[in-house]
């Protein structure tokens, strides 16, 4: 549900989503709040009560257009507002939605929407982020991309998401294209060994390193053995030592 459909649909065509969507794999429909509202002139938001600076979205408007949604659909699913209040989202939330039966996503814009709304008919409030955009519409598409690439068929191959960042609490191995040699740079060569299992541990090695450099943070949760903690240790102290 939003005000500017427009900005949704131009993403929502384009791509793999956009394909996922023709294909009719995933069901991703964009509703205009706008024609629901029963304002004489066609508005959608007022002054807020107290003063203060902006416009805050009308209950009403929001309201009718969700209930034409579950009539439309037959059901009342789960809503979520894109909110900078909400818990940020993670791959762990993107995956457990991609489960589910579907859900409706609030847009907010201006300063945001009347709290009655949102105590109505809001089961859960999600952010992208500790920062605030003009609208929700960005980080609808954010949630909308994060969920629908996990659900069957919307990847060509489903390694494609298990094995990335964030999916096992690590990030994902450096990756290679063609050409072999460019700007003097090389590749790993047991990249081209073709020694699928010197590869796979390889991969292994580097998703560890990587977490360790880039994301400490994420290692205390992560899913690793005894033996590979023992070895980001070692790996740990070497940094320490080479950077003393
Ligand atoms: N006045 C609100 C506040 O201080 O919390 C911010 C309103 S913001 C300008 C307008 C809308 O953008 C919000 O209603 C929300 O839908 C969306 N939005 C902004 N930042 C967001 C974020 N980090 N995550 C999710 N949605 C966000």
């Amino acid at each position: 549900m939003t005000l500017f459909p427009d900005m949704c649909n131009a993403f929502l065509h384009e791509s793999i989503i956009g394909r996922a969507i023709a294909a009719g794999t995933i069901n991703v429909e964009c509703t205009d709040i706008r024609p629901f509202t029963e304002n004489k002139h066609g508005r959608t938001d007022d002054y807020p009560y107290g003063g203060g600076r902006g416009m805050v979205m009308s209950a009403q408007p929001i309201y009718d257009c969700y209930r034409a949604i579950c009539e439309k659909r037959g059901d009342t699913p789960p809503v979520i507002y894109m909110s900078p209040k909400g818990k940020v989202l993670t791959q762990q939330k993107a995956l457990e939605l991609s489960k589910g039966d579907g859900f409706i996503i609030l847009c907010g814009h201006y300063e945001g929407v009347d709290q009655r709304l949102l105590d109505e008919i809001v089961d859960e409030e999600i952010s992208i982020g500790d920062y605030v955009l003009t609208g929700g519409e960005m980080p609808a598409l954010v949630l909308t991309d994060a969920v629908c690439r996990m659900i069957g068929g919307v990847l060509s191959d489903d390694e494609c998401f298990t094995e990335e960042s964030h999916f096992s609490g690590l990030l994902e191995y450096p990756q290679y294209t063609r050409p072999p040699v460019w700007r003097e740079r090389d590749i790993p060569e047991v990249l081209l060994s073709g020694h699928h299992k010197n590869i796979a541990a390889w991969r292994r090695e580097k998703m560890l390193t990587e977490t360790a450099d880039k994301r400490p943070d994420m290692l205390e949760n992560a899913d690793i053995t005894e033996k590979e903690r023992l070895f980001l240790t070692n790996y740990i102290n070497k940094k320490k030592d080479f950077n003393d």
